[in-house]
């Protein structure tokens, strides 16, 4: 039956395929494709498993039997005697050996699929005894899973609920993975920025989550890797099942779940349009960003790995606008990047952009971005992203810190490095900040160690940063307004939750403001400026910000071209009145088309 679930639409483009959908409580068992000779191999891993799991129960029921446990516990018993039954079940083996044989699916995936079948299925069953059932239908699974990863007793340990994984192998593309025949769309409750890192390896064309907000950071990771993601599609990953046909629209934000023939070749249709608009848009690679009047406009890119560096070249950016650092230090279970390693890391695009300048910011973790997965939750009554995040918990962790910014000037020795610290708002934590590079500086000169000049700037994202603009100024040779985080701290709209993601507005009198203030009083002052926050990308935004004064723009590889095609159009004499006239609008919005 066809139905259409809405969410937010937050990376563009068109998907369709075959939903896998993976229940949060599974995200972190591997995903991969394996090749066709590897089919045998993974069938054989999960008979291991399985009879190794059916022996160790065995045994667990022979020491039981004439023991006062049995007596004692005579539901233990009646429970083994299930979960050998559920291990034995020919349907299940069966239907879990087609994932892998149809599909090649890893064996772990293709349990969890199945499991996912059942699970429903045993959800939608009247018989309470039977629902009941499910919980053990995800011991057996999760006791076969501990087998194969080969962690200590499948028995013994099977209740602990824990099910932690090497996070390097979530959602990963296996070495020799091969194309499945459809492509497959990812549904999940939630994925994590860190998920995400890994599924931008993975073989997924598409993602829907049911929660997120238009500018939390899977949403932003998704946007880089350039495909079609809708977030916020509340139940989607309950609605949907597994195998289903789906249409992702990332420009509407709405989800086609089993849609009719005509409605595929529709889409279809669409899915061609949009890649011939970037064959076409393509052509603008190397045209220099200048508007009509001859306005010079510079067009960076934001990246999260120096792998990025290829898609940042392949779109003509002019340089690196930011590099969020933070995910060279994500799903490492705590164990952070030395120095050695970021610097590798940082140097590697340094040299990759060939002369072009990269600004690199140091690590803003905490809020939407914690460093692991499985970090300890907060108190519910604490709100993250008011806490101890970006450059508030760099200066908590001054050894840190101070590694990082000597493997960033180590890294500044090969090419422009552009230095780039978020989140500041107090006139302390900027000196603290300065000391702490100054310090940096000091052990590499005593050491001997080579280094280079790195320009330094300050994110503008906070409001009490956008009010105090003249102060940054004093200290900093540049600076970069993080929308993103600008807009959630002005307007009070936590930026990962749907469930306000309404009145996320990039164009409330407030942030015009605030932009405008900020963009002119850098100019006063000869200073560069530029936003690097989603806003930057967006092209119906290019216009106001150029009226706005705005001649630097940063933002993810994939929007570049389009943006270009905006400046290419745009005078900004003409943009300028006009700027104003929205300015001072009570409702900005409606002056704004595209
Ligand atoms: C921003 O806040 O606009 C920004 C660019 O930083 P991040 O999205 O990483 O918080
Ligand atoms: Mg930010």
């Amino acid at each position: 039956m066809s139905f259409t679930v809405h969410g937010l639409a937050v990376s563009r483009g068109i998907a369709i395929g075959r939903a896998v959908i993976v229940a949060s409580s599974r995200l972190d068992v591997a995903h991969y494709f394996i090749g066709a000779e590897q089919v045998e191999h993974e069938i054989e891993r999960l008979r291991v498993a399985r009879n190794a799991v059916v022996d160790e129960i065995g045994r667990v029921q022979a020491a039981m039997h004439g023991s006062s446990t049995a007596e004692a516990h005579p539901e233990l018993a009646a429970l083994l005697d299930v979960h050998v039954m559920l291990l034995q079940d020919e349907q299940m083996t069966a239907a879990v050996k087609n994932w892998i044989e149809e599909r090649h699916y890893n064996a772990e995936w293709a349990l969890t699929a199945q499991l996912d079948v059942l699970t429903r299925q045993f959800e939608e069953m009247d018989d309470p005894y039977l629902r009941e059932r499910k919980a053990d239908l995800e011991q057996v699974v999760e006791r076969v899973l501990r087998a194969m990863r080969g962690d200590g007793s499948a028995v013994d340990s099977a209740e602990a609920t824990d099910s932690s994984f090497p996070e390097s192998t979530l959602l990963s593309s296996h070495p020799t993975a091969v194309a499945p025949e459809a492509p497959l769309v990812l549904i999940a409750h939630d994925l994590s920025p860190a998920d995400m890192l890994q599924f931008k390896q993975s073989a997924f064309a598409g993602f829907v989550t049911d929660v997120g907000g238009k500018t939390g950071h899977t949403a932003i990771v998704a946007r880089s890797m350039d495909i079609p993601a809708v977030v916020g599609a509340r139940s989607a990953s309950h609605l949907i099942k597994q195998d289903d046909w789906v249409i992702i629209d990332g420009d509407a934000g709405v989800v086609l779940v089993d849609p009719s023939p005509v409605v595929l070749a529709e889409y279809g249709e669409r899915q061609r349009r949009v890649s011939q608009e970037r064959e076409r848009l393509s052509r603008l690679r190397n045209t220099p960003a200048v508007t009509v009047d001859g306005e010079k406009v510079e067009l960076l890119a934001n990246i999260e790995q120096p792998g990025d560096v290829e898609a940042v070249l392949k779109a003509g950016a002019v340089g690196v606008g930011l590099f969020r650092t933070e995910f060279l230090f994500m799903g490492r279970a705590g164990k952070l990047p030395d120095e050695d390693e970021q610097y590798r890391a940082y140097r590697n695009v340094v040299k990759g952009m060939r002369g072009m300048p990269v600004t690199i910011r140091t690590i803003d973790v905490g809020a939407d971005k914690p460093l692991d997965r499985d970090a300890a939750p907060r108190e519910d009554h604490l709100n993250p992203a008011m806490g101890l995040r970006a450059i508030r918990w760099s200066l908590t962790e001054p050894a840190m810190f101070v590694t990082q910014l000597r493997a960033i000037l180590r890294a500044a020795a090969h090419g422009p490095v552009n230095l780039l610290v978020p989140m500041l708002t107090h006139a302390s934590e900027i000196k603290q900040t300065i000391a702490l590079i100054e310090r940096a500086k000091e052990q590499l000169t005593d050491e001997g160690v080579p280094f280079g000049p790195a320009k330094l700037g300050a994110m503008i994202e906070v409001p009490a940063a956008a009010l105090t603009v003249p102060l940054f100024l004093r200290y900093f040779d540049y600076l970069s307004i993080g929308t993103n985080d600008l807009i959630q701290y002005t307007l009070a709209i936590d930026r990962a939750d749907e469930s306000v993601a309404h009145l996320f507005d990039p164009v409330h009198p407030a942030i015009l403001q605030l932009l405008a203030s900020t963009i002119a009083m850098c100019h006063a002052q000869g200073k560069s400026v530029s936003v690097c926050g989603e806003m930057a990308g967006d092209v119906q935004m290019t216009r106001l910000l150029l009226g706005l004064g705005l001649r630097s723009f940063s933002m993810h590889p994939s929007q570049v071209l389009a943006i270009k095609q905006q400046i290419l159009r745009s005078d900004t004499e003409r943009l300028k009145a006009w700027a104003q006239s929205v300015l001072s609008a009570e409702d900005p919005a409606a002056l704004i088309d595209d």
